[in-house]
């Protein structure tokens, strides 16, 4: 039996989602798709791109407010503008952001029914600082957000009883309080998120590890600025790793921001294209000891050409099995960093030890 594809979600749809003079411009979505014109992805012919379709106002009430869902798109109907200070919507984005959403969904289906081995979901707006209302834990915008992609088909898979326990893998390098807020509460889902500490939205601290029933399942690494592979990678070792494995998910989605990529103009950190190429590794790795290999990507941040170009490249390849001859020379994290990094991998194994054996 021939081996299933690697899907990717697009449509040009996504480039409708207008935002005037922004670095979360349409252009990055046309980055990404010409990735898969790599030379060494075309060859491998595994890669199938997939049409998504819209989510309804219900799927999208999986994870967000009725209310909230209801002014966003009154606000498109009125022309749209800056709904914050941060993240400006065009009248179509209402109907973007919900085709965003159904992508994610699509994805899930299909990766459900046996269709595909995984899929990567190349869809803007990005979701994974959108909250339940919105603005999640106290952030002062949606940081580009509209809709979480992530949770709703977190959320999807779980009410149609494909995954109970899913596994939330994000390396943007802006916390998702969104996706946090969402779940915080929630033992069947595993929040680890990887980021820069101190900037927006403020949140994704050490002592973040859930409230209530979900204490334990929500793991926070705050890096310092100018994180390098190394860093990064001793965090997936120590902490990633063991703590998924325990975890043993039914499905695993990755919020897959490149904005910690070493060349990127938002972010301050010092991630490669192989250092990307790792993390979806591991993750690819334990999607198939622990779930059938079921496991879906979607597109969080990443701002500069090259941040998107070689890491949504490296990420691809990572999930098609396909090995990628990418150059690309990240600066290293100086010394000082790197110890205040190994301070925060023991205080995150510190407050998780009573959960996970660390
Ligand atoms: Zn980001």
């Amino acid at each position: 039996m021939a081996e299933k594809p690697t899907a990717v979600i697009y449509s040009g749809r996504f480039l409708d989602h207008k935002t005037g003079v922004h670095c979360e411009a349409p252009s990055r979505l046309k980055i990404a798709m010409e990735t898969l014109q790599n030379p060494e992805l075309k060859a491998s012919g595994k890669f199938t791109v997939i049409e998504p379709r819209l989510a309804s106002k219900e799927e999208i009430a999986l994870v967000h407010s009725v209310d909230y869902i209801e002014e966003v798109r009154s606000f498109c109907a009125r022309g749209g503008g800056y709904y914050d200070g941060d993240t400006p919507l065009s009248p179509e984005s209402f109907e973007v952001a919900s085709l965003a959403v159904g992508g994610l969904l699509e994805a899930c289906e299909k990766v459900f029914s046996g269709d595909i081995s995984n899929a990567f979901a190349l869809v803007r707006p990005p979701g994974h600082h959108a909250g339940i209302h919105g603005r999640a834990l106290g952030a002062l915008t949606n940081g580009f957000c509209v809709f979480n992609n992530v949770a709703a088909a977190t959320a999807y898979a779980a009410k149609k009883g494909w995954a109970r326990r899913s596994l939330i893998f994000d390396f943007d390098t802006h916390h998702g309080n969104g996706t946090q807020e969402i779940f915080n509460s929630d033992a069947q889902v595993l929040y680890l998120s990887l980021h820069q500490r101190g900037i927006y939205p403020g949140t994704g601290y050490e002592d973040e590890i859930g409230v209530g029933a979900g204490r334990g399942f929500k793991v926070n690494v705050p890096l310092p600025a100018r994180s390098d592979d190394e860093v990064y990678l001793k965090v997936l070792g120590e902490i990633v790793e063991p703590v998924a494995e325990q975890f043993k998910p039914e499905l695993i989605l990755l919020s897959a921001g490149y904005d910690a990529h070493h060349s990127d103009i938002v972010g301050g950190m010092f991630l490669s294209a192989e250092g990307f190429a790792k993390m979806v590794e591991s993750m690819v790795k334990l999607a198939r000891k622990s779930c059938g290999g079921k496991l879906l990507a979607c597109l969080e941040g990443g701002y500069s050409a090259q941040a998107l170009s070689q890491g949504i490249a490296s990420s691809l390849a990572a999930m098609a099995g396909i090995s990628l001859s990418l150059r690309d020379h990240a600066p290293r994290s100086p010394s000082h960093v790197q110890s205040a990094a190994a301070q925060v991998i023991r205080k995150v194994k510190d407050n998780l030890g009573s959960y996970w054996s660390l």
